[in-house]
């Protein structure tokens, strides 16, 4: 799960990590009102999406005035940044800039453990840093068992800086965000840029955070801050439902029961130049309101063009799936074609049972799926 910028901002600040003085505006004049309480004359305007990469769309703007204040709010407030509308902007103290850094937790798979980079190079991409430059940035492997006690962070401290106090004001950064990363099951916290100010204190800047969906179930706090995009909203519904739902981009509804033979579909859906809308796994029983509840959430997506209905009879038997499909349909009156390949226990019987509907029937999975691409280019 990810976070915004300010809701970022305040868990580091609650780890007492500095973090420049800002407030969370929804409008023009409550940008303005938060431009008269902070009370100085530069403010930055920043757009909150879940999106890197803000300052080169235009989202991030450095106001000098109270014009500049309204006029920033609402025109930031009316962009999309990679797909993602700004609905939240950020109005804070702008910090004088001596120099950028980059500084991260995450996790290291090959490794096993939390892993800190610390690159001189802040606020470009990282990823730019680790093409070009790699040798710019710093990477320490944090054993579990260890942690970041005061010497491996002076260690690291000491990369950037030589100076006594900033090398203080670094180890104290870097253990409390350490400890933030540990504590909230965060799978990232990347810092980009973090800042020498002229004033030559270290503040965070902007601020990444997401955790591990895995271990929500323990971070109440963290659940708070959560904000589902509409396809997350569906993901969850469907989960909610006992449904193995992704989200996809293409045209093509799938309904299929098991994993495997999701995988496959989406496959050959491919193979023969489909796109699918989704995978969706809806498990092993034909439980006909499981597969009303399926049907009716694919009913809900306006991309989708055809529906595929892909099941294997095991224990599931066909036709339980086709008296399924049959009323699922005398309640919610698909506008759309629905192409059925049922095989397996009963699959006789369950084909005869639909042969009378308005589904189309296929016999092998190849047809069934040429049937749904095709029909899906027809509507095209
Ligand atoms: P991103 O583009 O989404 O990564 O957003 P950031 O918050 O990292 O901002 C992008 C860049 O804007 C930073 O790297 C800084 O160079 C600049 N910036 C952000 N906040 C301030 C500020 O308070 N003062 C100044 N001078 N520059 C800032
Ligand atoms: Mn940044």
């Amino acid at each position: 799960m990810k976070i915004h910028e300010y809701q970022a901002k305040n868990l580091l600040s609650s780890y007492g990590i500095p973090v420049e003085q800002h407030i969370l505006c929804q409008n023009a004049d409550e940008a303005l009102l938060a431009y008269e309480e902070l009370n100085m004359k530069k403010v930055m305007i920043k757009a909150q999406v879940q999106a890197g990469g803000r300052g080169k769309a235009g989202g991030i703007k450095l106001a000098k005035s109270a014009d500049d204040v309204m006029n920033y709010a609402s025109s930031i407030l009316q962009m999309t940044i990679k797909g993602l509308p700004v609905t939240k902007i950020l109005v804070s103290e702008a910090i004088n800039i001596e120099s950028e850094f980059y500084l991260s937790f995450s996790i290291d798979r090959k490794n096993r453990s939390v892993i800190m980079m610390l690159s001189s190079e802040g606020g470009v991409e990282i990823e730019e840093v680790a093409k070009y430059t790699p040798e710019n940035i710093y990477r320490v492997n944090i054993d579990p068992f260890v942690g970041l006690p005061s010497y491996i962070a002076r260690r690291i401290a000491f990369f950037l800086f030589d100076d006594m106090d900033l090398v203080n004001q670094m180890v104290q950064i870097l253990q409390k965000m350490y400890q933030l990363f540990i504590d909230q099951d965060a799978s990232l916290i990347e810092v980009n840029p973090l800042v020498l100010t002229e004033e030559r204190n270290l503040i965070a800047v902007d601020a990444k955070m997401t955790f591990d969906d895995c271990a929500l179930y323990r971070q109440e706090d963290i659940c708070f801050f959560s904000e589902p995009t509409e396809e997350e909203e569906m993901e969850l519904q469907a989960k909610a439902k006992g449904f193995n739902y992704v989200h996809l981009t293409g045209d093509i509804g799938c309904m299929v029961n098991g994993a495997g033979l999701a995988m496959a579909t989406m496959d050959m859906i491919k193979l023969y130049e489909g796109s699918p809308a989704n995978f969706l796994d809806i498990g092993g029983s034909s439980n006909p309101k499981k597969i009303t509840e399926a049907m009716k959430m694919l009913l809900q997506d306006d991309r989708l063009k055809v529906i595929l209905v892909n099941i294997f009879g095991g224990i599931t038997r066909c036709d339980d799936v086709a008296n399924g499909l049959l009323k699922a349909y005398e309640l919610l009156h698909a506008d759309i074609p629905v192409v059925v390949r049922l095989t397996g226990t009963n699959e006789e019987e369950g084909r005869a049972l639909l042969r009378t509907s308005s589904f189309i029937v296929a016999e092998t999975m190849k047809e069934a799926i040429k049937i749904a691409v095709n029909q899906s280019i027809k509507a095209g």
